[in-house]
């Protein structure tokens, strides 16, 4: 078998990302990672998205790859949906249509398990790449689903 990084490159490979912390650097606030506001209700309100950048190396690996294969999977407590997805659309030119959320980490392999059933159901699990910077969900992906999973630092490795 291939090892993660060449099945992130071959064609066929399906990647789901994570947002904040994958595709965002998780720099929000001004002195803070977490924008100063978050915990209170104001926050709903601010969109902590218009300022994001774009993260080259995963910028560079995505518009190399066949869009139609790539989705974003993210937890959204805060009502930030369409922040979210207009930021991924517009600094990484993934469909608005691919981004998938979810109140509760916890809920991140079943939805991406059904979205592969609907989507890709005659596809090899080794060409399905679930790429994640949290510990837990990484841990959760690899118990409770087949497919391989990368935390996105390995972009750091290659640039
Ligand atoms: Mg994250």
């Amino acid at each position: 078998m291939a090892n993660i990084w060449e099945i992130l490159h071959q064609p066929d490979t399906v990647v789901f990302f994570d947002i904040d912390g994958t595709l965002t650097s998780y720099n929000y606030g001004e002195h803070h990672a977490h924008h100063e506001l978050d915990g209170t209700p104001e926050f709903r309100n601010v969109n902590i998205y218009a300022d994001c950048k774009r993260l080259k190396p995963l910028y560079d690996y995505i518009v190399s790859h066949d869009v139609s294969r790539l989705f974003c999977i993210s937890r959204e407590p805060h009502g930030h949906e369409a922040w979210k997805s207009e930021m991924i659309e517009r600094l990484y030119g993934i469909p608005a249509s691919h981004c998938f959320y979810t109140l509760e980490a916890k809920e991140k392999p079943g939805i991406v398990k059904e979205k592969v059933k609907e989507m890709f159901p005659d596809i090899s699990p080794e060409s399905v790449v679930l790429m994640d910077d949290n510990d837990d969900t990484l841990g959760m992906y690899m118990t409770q689903t087949p497919f391989c999973t990368a935390h996105p630092m390995i972009f750091m490795e290659h640039i």
